[in-house]
């Protein structure tokens, strides 16, 4: 099997031999078996004789107004800092693992007195970037599809589901009911 120009390989994917080719950019030298080390496309260059392999899946840059989902790692009095895991819409992985917050201000369109009832660590939500200054971003969640899309019961630890009640959930086990800034995207199984 002979590999072709811009053909689609994986990691480990042998491309030729030693003997044909030099090993390029994306590629390893196996005891004389070339590899690719990437998922990527084959690039030949006949004149040098150099087999390599491009990956075009570069990772994402966050900009403002972005739609991201993540998870509350903190609560501060006045901020809510989030392990930012990946943009809505955009299946490429990020390019640096991100922290944000969310300040109470841009909790709520209400006012809210304190952010633990808005948000509990561990809570899976959905914010917006509203202002990205050098390494921090700042997100928002007051669109009626941001905050929480997923939280567990702080005393059993099981999900919790809507109630009639905007903005409360209750436990599915336990009962308990909690305020949270809920999402209209709110995953209720
Ligand atoms: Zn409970």
């Amino acid at each position: 099997m002979k590999i072709e120009e811009d053909e689609i390989v994986m990691p480990g994917d042998k491309l030729g031999i030693i003997e044909q080719y030099l090993p390029g950019e994306g590629t390893y030298d196996d005891d004389g078996d070339i590899k690719s080390s990437v998922l990527g496309n084959v690039k030949i260059n006949q004149k040098m004789k150099v087999i390599s392999v491009v990956s075009d899946a570069k990772p994402a840059l966050l900009k403002v107004g972005d739609i991201i989902y993540g998870q509350i790692t903190d609560i501060k009095p006045q901020r809510a800092n989030v392990n930012i895991e990946c943009i809505k819409d955009n299946a490429r992985p990020l390019a640096l693992p991100y922290m944000g917050a969310i300040h109470i201000s841009q909790a709520k369109k209400d006012y809210l007195e304190k952010l633990s009832d808005a948000f509990r660590i561990g809570d899976i939500i959905q914010a917006k970037v509203v202002k990205i200054t050098g390494d921090n971003v700042d997100l928002g969640s007051t669109d009626d599809d941001c905050g929480v899309l997923k939280a567990m019961c702080t005393r059993c630890r099981d999900y919790m589901h809507t109630t009639q009640k905007a903005d409360e959930l209750q436990c599915n086990t336990c009962n308990r009911k909690e305020k949270r800034k809920v999402s209209k995207n709110y995953i209720n199984d």
